[in-house]
């Protein structure tokens, strides 16, 4: 028996992508910790059209059972899992042969693997995979990054197994080891941003407008027709819609506890900005909100302790619709712009010569922030390597410029109203700050040279500069 593939770990994410893989006329080898998911692997094989798809319970054989040189995907819970799975398969494994880590990775223990892998001439990649369990099975986002020559083997798999957009697959060499991993973490930190995004539109039309779900559904069924077409509005609406299953009235939405989980990709993302020296206010604003809704209890007690503001101006709820569609629309293409800056400071720190057009290529489909404002951003980069942000793209400068009033009566409204928008108003708040040449800074520079004589550089003369600026200091 010789298999094309091999697949460990067939939980949510490995089943789907073992029948994906087979799917594709790939034969996959199959293995788990505990045998009774390689049962159940194959059962679904059987009945999801008799694909081909061998179970192992042995890690050896499963091992031995594949062609040279072999190639394993892992789909374990990221972490320690990961580095006993590596060294269960590696002792069956030999030189030339590629493991290829699926998983929610932080990059720098891919980077050990590596290391400790290319001691033994095995290869590495760590792969984002994006689109949950549905696009695992169909067609996920693939975000791989490791040698180049095992990005070569496992090419013609990933081209033909991941989402399809206009004729393309959302896949491609995203570079070293550690990039890859790095890309899918900043992808997760725009689904944050893009979340809370939809949240605080939600929030207005529900609190300030005063709309019913249904009519928000309505609403975002409609949007979803246009530009701010994305799978995020899509599944927004239709959670919307979706009736209580507890046999209570209304919907299930309003039944939902206001407590937002998280598994870390988000707080990666910000940690990282933070060390590349890289502005993420939209995407830190959507995890600070997150913090926030978790302190429920605190909150209980606080609303009857601090007040919001009581003479509320009025609204004109046509006008507050159109300018809230806008206003996303902006507060994405900043958010992106966020992401993608956070990406090219990292690779030009590691050397890793990230293609940000592929990344927003990639991103098209299968994945969890697909959007058609993508195809837009791609190009743009696409067309000049240069382009220092996002937001300087004569088309999207212009699409920002038109709709920045919009914009500011949106974040106004929030904070009259006592609604707090925190993605939206530091989105915009990063477009002012970014758009003038003379920020407040020369402030602070004078601050901490009076009380630190850390020194200033001046506008009209060359060097450094310290003042005295009192008797005391
Ligand atoms: P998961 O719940 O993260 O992990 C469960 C799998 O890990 C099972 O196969 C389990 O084996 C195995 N496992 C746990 N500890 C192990 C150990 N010490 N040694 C060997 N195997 C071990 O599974 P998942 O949700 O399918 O996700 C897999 C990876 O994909 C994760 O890194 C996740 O972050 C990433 N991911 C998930 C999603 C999603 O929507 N779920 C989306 C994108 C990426 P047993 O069956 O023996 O317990």
């Amino acid at each position: 028996m010789s298999n094309d593939i091999g697949l460990y770990g067939l939980a949510v994410m490995g089943q789907n992508f073992a029948l994906n893989m087979a799917d594709h006329g790939f034969k996959v080898a199959v293995c788990n910790r505990s045998p009774s998911k390689v049962d159940t692997t194959v059962e679904r094989a059987k009945k999801e059209g008799n694909l081909p798809i061998t179970g192992y319970k042995d890690p050896e054989e499963f091992v031995k059972s594949l062609s040279k040189p072999r190639k394993i995907v892992i789909l374990v819970q990221a972490g320690k899992p990961v580095d006993s799975t590596i060294e269960t398969l590696s002792q069956f494994m030999e030189e030339g042969d590629v493991i290829i880590d699926g998983g929610n990775e932080w990059f720098p223990n891919s980077i050990r693997r590596g290391e400790d892998l290319e001691k033994k001439g095995i290869l590495f990649i760590g792969m984002g995979i994006s689109g949950g369990e549905e696009g695992a099975r169909n067609g996920p986002s693939l975000m791989p990054g490791g040698q180049k020559e095992a990005y070569d083997l496992i090419e013609p798999i990933l081209m033909k197994c991941a989402a399809q957009v206009d004729g393309e697959a959302c896949t491609g060499y995203c570079g070293p080891i550690g990039a890859g991993n790095y890309v899918k973490m900043v992808h997760n930190g725009i689904e944050y941003g893009d979340m809370q995004l939809i949240s605080e539109v939600y929030d207005i039309l529900k609190n300030i407008c005063g709309m019913s779900n249904t009519e928000m559904a309505d609403l975002f069924d409609e949007w979803n027709k246009g530009e701010l077409e994305s799978y995020l509005i899509e599944i927004t609406a239709k959670v919307l819609r979706k009736a209580d299953d507890q046999g209570k009235e209304g919907e299930v939405v309003d039944y939902i506890l206001d407590k937002t989980g998280m598994k870390g990709t988000g707080r990666w993302t910000v940690q990282e900005a933070a060390e590349q020296s890289v502005a993420a206010p939209t995407i830190a604003a959507a995890l600070d909100a997150r913090y926030l809704s978790g302190r429920k209890r605190e909150r209980e007690d606080a609303e009857q302790i601090l007040e919001g503001p009581k003479d509320k101006p009025n609204v004109d709820k046509n006008q507050v619709i159109k300018d809230l569609q806008e206003a996303l629309y902006c507060s994405k293409i900043v958010s992106y712009a966020q992401g993608l800056s956070i990406i090219k400071a990292a690779s030009d720190k590691h050397g890793w010569n990230v293609d940000l057009a592929l990344c927003a290529r990639m991103w098209r489909g299968g994945c969890i922030i697909r959007a058609r404002l993508l195809k837009g951003i791609s190009d743009a980069v696409a067309k000049d390597d240069e382009l220092k942000n996002l937001m300087v793209d004569a088309g999207f400068a212009e699409e920002l410029n038109s709709r920045q009033m919009a914009w500011r009566r949106i974040v106004t409204l929030g904070i009259s109203h006592g609604i707090s928008v925190p993605s939206t108003s530091a989105s915009l708040g990063y477009y002012d700050q970014y758009r003038r040449s003379r920020l407040p800074a020369n402030l602070v520079q004078a601050q901490r040279d009076f009380f630190g004589g850390h020194t200033y550089e001046r506008t009209d003369m060359e060097g450094t500069f310290h003042t005295l600026w009192d008797a005391s200091h």
